[in-house]
């Protein structure tokens, strides 16, 4: 029996047109190499990582994960994050043991399978929206940071998808992302 997350990806739908702005090509930079700081590929714990994500990718989406997933110690606040670049998803160690840490692979999975497909892989995107919903992956990955003491009530995205959470409200015209340069969009604000 086909599952509904398979009819999601072969079903043919009408899409909105995306504004001029939201469709931003990833400007050029200089590629940078990955961080050696990540727990090194090969250990056992990296090992269970990439298969946890492999098992997933199958079972929610049925579709392969054929990229590498790696803990990254450096990611703070954020439980994961998937890079558009060279497709490898990186998770926080501090996640490892949380029960909901299968709905932040989701999350993440998300976004590489549909960056993958050449479909609405950003937070605000609709397909993004709907596939999360299906497959029960985490809305925000819960902030791991306990060292903060500042509430960060304000949640952005960039054109690529990168997340920050500040404190206080970004001018958004005049601001961008630190990571991309792409533009920065409120997303939410806490109350
Ligand atoms: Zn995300
Ligand atoms: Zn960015």
């Amino acid at each position: 029996m086909r599952t509904r997350v398979s009819k999601f990806f072969t079903k043919k739908r009408a899409r909105p047109v995306p504004s001029p702005t939201s469709r931003q090509p990833h400007p050029a930079r200089p590629t940078k190499k990955r961080q050696g700081d990540q727990t090194s590929l090969g250990t056992p714990m990296q090992a269970a990582l990439q298969q946890q994500v492999e098992s997933i990718s199958i079972t929610a989406f049925n579709r392969p994960f054929t990229h590498e997933a790696v803990w990254n110690a450096r990611l703070q606040t954020t439980g994961g994050r998937y890079h558009l670049k060279d497709h490898h998803l990186d998770f926080n160690p501090k996640m490892k043991d949380q029960p909901d840490f299968d709905a932040i692979i989701k999350h993440e999975l998300c976004h590489y399978h549909l960056h993958l497909l050449g479909r609405g892989y950003k937070h605000a995107d609709a397909d993004f929206k709907a596939l999360l919903k299906q497959v029960g992956g985490s809305r925000y990955a819960p902030d791991v940071g306990a060292r903060r003491t500042v509430k960060r009530k304000y949640h952005y995205t960039c054109s690529n998808g990168h997340l920050f959470d500040r404190a206080r409200p970004v001018d958004t015209k005049r601001y961008r992302c630190g990571r991309c340069r792409g533009k920065l969009t409120l997303v939410k604000k806490d109350d």
